[in-house]
Formats: structure tokens, sequence, C-alpha cells
């Protein structure tokens, strides 16, 4: 007999997007387990081994009964680095609940299933960016970490369509890294992509998970 599809999910919760273009939006979260980087900023840590085996029937049962008391249009699939599990059933069995999906990735791993909304998010120290990302990204995010430069944030953002955004976000809300944050946009501004923002975690300075 055929088993049935399994993930290893950290956490299921409702919330508000608080990065990126769809900030302050209502989102149902599934943190998968596991991610090939780790990034010294990082402050997802706990879902780096940390979770449990479910099926893919679980995981749309507990996002539904969420739904219920907090009804979101969007399901985030986040990390962790959700690419690097076959969520090839769950992507479909979400579809099929007619809920739009965001998967946010480090750009490791392809994106070889087609969502609403893919966040693209290189990271330090190599930046490392597959190719296949780039037409599908609806926005290019950028923690603004020691390691960023604007040559790295232009290097980047050149590789993707003009319209895709670059989101500078600053590592944690943290004063230095805004003054950073602003820094670079002005750089990158003056170098001519002006399809750029700085956004704060909206989550953090409201304290929702
Ligand atoms: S890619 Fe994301 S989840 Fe993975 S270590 Fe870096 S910040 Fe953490």
């Amino acid at each position: 007999m055929r088993r049935p599809p399994i993930l290893k999910i950290h956490e299921i919760f409702a919330s508000l997007q608080g990065e990126g273009l769809r900030q302050g939006e209502p989102t149902l979260f599934i943190r998968l387990t596991g991610c090939n980087l780790r990034c010294a900023f990082c402050d997802t840590r706990h879902a780096w081994d940390q979770g449990e085996d479910q099926t893919v029937e679980q995981i749309v049962d507990r996002v539904l009964c969420l739904r219920r008391d907090f009804p979101s249009e969007w399901v985030c699939l986040t990390g962790g680095e959700p690419l690097l599990q076959d969520i090839g059933g769950l992507l479909q069995a979400l579809t099929q609940a007619l809920l739009k999906i965001q998967v946010e990735t480090n750009a490791t791993r392809p994106p070889v299933f087609p969502v609403d909304w893919y966040t693209v998010s290189p990271k330090p120290p190599d930046y490392d960016l597959l190719p296949g990302l780039t037409e599908v990204a609806r926005e290019l995010k950028l923690v603004v970490s020691s390691d960023l430069t604007a040559d790295t944030c232009l290097r980047l953002a050149r590789r993707f369509p003009a319209e895709t955004p670059l989101i500078l976000q600053p590592e944690s809300n943290q004063d230095w890294s805004i003054q950073k944050g602003q820094v670079l946009l002005r750089k990158v501004l003056a170098s001519g992509k002006t399809n750029v923002r700085l956004s704060m975690q909206l989550h953090k300075i409201i304290d929702m998970p």
C-alpha cells in the first residue's frame, strides 16, 4: 500500500504577514522543519530540526481549522527552507481549499511548483540564487545583515525582471540594521533601481507570532 505523503512540520499558526510586499495581510503559516543554511542572524533556529511528521491531510485540516477563526485568503509556506521537502501534494491540497499560496525560499532549491507568490531571499555569505527563481519571484527580499552591501543588492536585483521589487529587510528590527538599510536604499536608488522598499518586521512590532 502506498504511504501517504509525510512532511516534517515545525508549527502551523495564524498571524499577519510581517515582511515584504504582502506585509500586514492576514496569513496562515505552515513552518516546515529543516534548513540547508545556517545564517548567523537566523531567528527561526528552532525550525532547523524540531518538528513532527504530519500527513498532508493533517496539515490541511489544521490550516482549515485555523481559518474558521481567522478567515485568511493566504497561506504561507516558510521555514526553515520549505523547498527541501516534497511539498507538491500539500500545494495541490491547499489550492483545492481555495487558498492563495506564498512560498518563502532561500533560493537554493528550484521552484518545482507554480504558486501565487514566491518570496526569494538569497542568504550570505554566497547569496546563491538558482536561475529558475528569478522569473517566478514576486519579490526579492534581502536581510540587512553585516554582510549585505549595495553592490550585492544591485548584482542580485539585476538578475530579476525590472518590475520585481527589492525589499530591504533590517535584521530583527535592530537600530544599526535599520540605519544601514536606509543607507543601502539610497545607494540602490542612486544607481537607478527605484523599485526598492525598506521593510520592518511588523509581526515583531505588534508582538504576533
Ligand atoms: S535560510 Fe532562513 S531559515 Fe535557513 S538558516 Fe538562513 S535565515 Fe534561518
